[in-house]
């Protein structure tokens, strides 16, 4: 009878609360906070106080010295927060949806940790139904994963997030290009690794931070010649082909030769004199051509790397270093320019 009153009290303590639109206390009980608007980081027009009060159930910002109302009718730009459920929590949302998910992380999972001992018993939860629970999540889990696709998908974008090395938005981007083949059966017979390493690549050069194809090839452990037969199948499929240039590879190999960031400028204006030239430097590998420019800028600037150390860093042979040197140093000569400026 005692404990009947009691929980009537309660019930209806929180039903009133519910009216008030009052907070409640717990997980999920701080509500957004409007943030402020131009108009009320300054001091009142009416007394000089700085201390505006915002009543959010009533669309009101009133100033806490004066009591004059500044806005009203104002929108709640937050989430929209109540909770019609008789329970406290009034989140209803997630994290963004991502690609580098296979399901985008749009899913319902029952938790392991509602079904361990502790929280299950808390829950007033038999030891036979959480047995039964526990068998029901295995099952929910494996057929989350049984299609051969969506298991293949997780793979891959494990081995995107893991081996790639790229800035998130980047993985998000080679996450979403390998679903788009896969949905149109490219990765079929194919190997999840070489696609990926193939997705990995494209995504790189696109966004500006080109990956060299040993170097992919190796981190993503598949031979050379497959990943480059895959990526010009797919840049051929997407109309991807772009025209690397030089100027790409610059900052890569200044880093890679531990070259002081100053070297940067001596390359530009070699770069500068050059790029008007375009008979000298295309058709030739951009590689090369960036290896012989910051080979020169190197020894010019007082910063001398060897050829051998440069063509290891390029990944290009040192004939076909000495042979872009020599015609660089022909053009150069001919114009009169020393290289310094
Ligand atoms: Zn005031």
């Amino acid at each position: 009878m005692v404990q009947d009153e009691t929980s009537r009290r309660e019930s209806e303590e929180k039903k009133k609360m519910q009216r008030d639109n009052k907070a409640r206390g717990g997980i999920g009980s701080s509500r957004p906070q409007r943030r402020l608007v131009n108009g009320h980081t300054s001091p009142c027009d009416e007394c000089g106080v700085l201390n505006w009060v915002t009543d959010n159930s009533r669309g009101e910002v009133s100033c806490g010295g004066c009591g004059i109302v500044a806005e009203e009718n104002c929108i709640d730009p937050g989430a929209e927060w109540t909770n019609h459920d008789s329970t406290t929590d009034r989140s209803r949302v997630g994290a963004a949806p991502t690609y580098t998910l296979a399901d985008k992380g749009l899913n319902t999972s029952i938790a392991s940790n509602d079904l361990t001992s502790g929280a299950a018993g808390r829950y007033g939860m038999s030891a036979k139904s959480r047995r039964d629970w526990r068998r029901r999540r295995t099952i929910d889990e494996r057929s989350k994963s049984r299609q051969s696709r969506s298991r293949n998908l997780i793979r891959a974008n494990q081995m995107i997030r893991d081996k790639s090395g790229l800035p998130r938005s980047m993985q998000e981007e080679a996450c979403r290009l390998y679903k788009l083949l896969s949905h149109q059966g490219f990765v079929t017979g194919r190997s999840i690794a070489g696609v990926t390493a193939a997705c990995t690549y494209h995504v790189a050069r696109n966004e500006g931070v080109p990956r060299q194809i040993p170097d992919v090839a190796e981190t993503f452990e598949v031979a050379e010649k497959e990943l480059s037969r895959m990526i010009r199948h797919i840049s051929r499929r997407f109309n991807m082909h772009k025209v690397s240039s030089p100027t790409e590879y610059f900052g890569l190999y200044i880093s890679a030769l531990k070259l002081p960031p100053n070297t940067q400028l001596q390359v530009d204006h070699l770069w500068s004199v050059l790029n008007p030239h375009v008979h000298i430097w295309q058709g030739k590998r951009p590689t090369g051509v960036a290896a012989a420019l910051i080979y020169k800028a190197a020894s010019e600037s007082g910063n001398k790397r060897t050829q051998a150390e440069i063509c290891k860093v390029a990944k290009v042979s040192e004939v076909t270093l000495r042979g872009l040197l020599r015609l660089l140093d022909g053009l150069f000569n001919s114009l009169g320019e020393s290289g310094q400026n």
